[in-house]
């Protein structure tokens, strides 16, 4: 289903009461009114973009005036966004190689995996223990941990994922809820990979991913940077906005501040220069440009060269946290 909002949308959201008539529908939506990191409630439109990979409707970023966090506005409640993961590739692409971009993807997948099980144990500064993998999305870190010699719990919402993962890996994938479930200090690692950014309970996970690290943990957390250079580069096209499944928008400062909030320490900032090759392709072919794998390569090139001079401009970044001593939260 399309719906083509473009201009409709942009001013026929009424009150807080999150009804918004739109294509000649009523629908449910999520309007933000005071900032999920400081609270602040001057939020100012800042960036317009269409939702590219399901629906084709328009969705607007704000940004917080007092702290300069990013938000999605208006996006589709939690019992609604699932149709906005429904189409044809969202299970099979992870798991087809047709297409240049999607074999390129799945090279990186692979050196990325390897990469983030070496990076696991280097920060847990242990080569076993008990991980926690939140939104495992089709189980492929949590299967290679698995196999690593770690004792792997993995949560994921998406019941279909959840088919792939026990059908191909043997995988017991749980839906989030269990997350309730586990008693407090199970984890030595619990892990987020590009997770954070389509969570609506933010600060409430940040809470519950306190309470079930164990006083020695480790919090690793991926998301997309929106001060990188491709983000930069593309503006509202860029393809990792991905409105409205990303609600987010971190930057490395407003992530520090995240977890300082909930009673963590940024122990370490790592880049993921690669995923600036295949936002740049995707973005690419977004804008409808001609040769989008060669521009996206282009681009994704002159991104990871300046991801190498200056980390903070990195497509996306590992964040690694651990708790604070004291445990408790702290102001922002
Ligand atoms: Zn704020």
């Amino acid at each position: 289903m399309l719906f083509c909002t473009k201009f409709r949308f942009s001013v026929s959201c009424r009150f807080a009461g999150h009804i918004i008539p739109l294509g000649g529908m009523f629908m449910d939506k999520f309007t933000i009114q005071t900032c999920p990191l400081c609270g602040g409630v001057e939020l100012e439109r800042t960036l317009t973009c269409i939702d590219h990979y399901a629906s084709g409707e328009v969705f607007h970023l704000c940004r917080c005036r007092d702290c300069g966090f990013l938000m999605t506005q208006d996006f589709p409640p939690e019992n609604e966004i699932g149709r906005y993961y429904e189409t044809p590739d969202y299970i099979s692409h992870s798991d087809t190689r047709k297409g240049m971009v999607n074999s390129l993807y799945h090279y990186v997948r692979t050196y990325m995996l390897k990469r983030k099980a070496r990076l696991v144990m280097r920060e847990a500064h242990c080569n076993e223990g008990c991980l926690l993998d939140v939104g495992t999305g089709t189980g492929y870190f949590a299967d290679m941990m698995r196999r690593q010699g770690w004792q792997v719990e993995a949560v994921e919402k998406n019941a279909g994922a959840r088919d792939f993962a026990k059908q191909h890996f043997g995988l017991d994938v749980k839906p989030e809820t269990a997350l309730g479930d586990y008693e407090a200090g199970s984890f030595g690692v619990i892990t987020l990979w590009h997770v954070m950014e389509h969570l609506e309970y933010l600060n409430e996970t940040w809470e519950t991913l306190n309470r079930l690290l164990n006083e020695r943990g480790v919090l690793i957390v991926a998301v997309p940077n929106c001060l990188s250079y491709d983000a930069r580069h593309y503006g509202a096209y860029w393809a990792a906005y991905d409105v409205p499944r990303h609600l987010w928008h971190f930057t490395p400062d407003t992530m520090q501040r995240f977890g300082a909030k909930h009673g963590f320490i940024l122990a370490e900032r790592y880049p993921m220069p690669f995923d600036a090759f295949y936002i740049s392709m995707l973005t690419e072919k977004y804008m409808h440009r001609s040769c989008p794998f060669l521009r996206g390569l282009i681009n994704g090139t002159l991104a990871w060269f300046s991801a190498l001079v200056k980390k903070e401009r990195s497509s996306s970044m590992i964040y690694v946290f651990r708790k604070k001593k004291s445990g408790g939260p702290a102001a922002v």
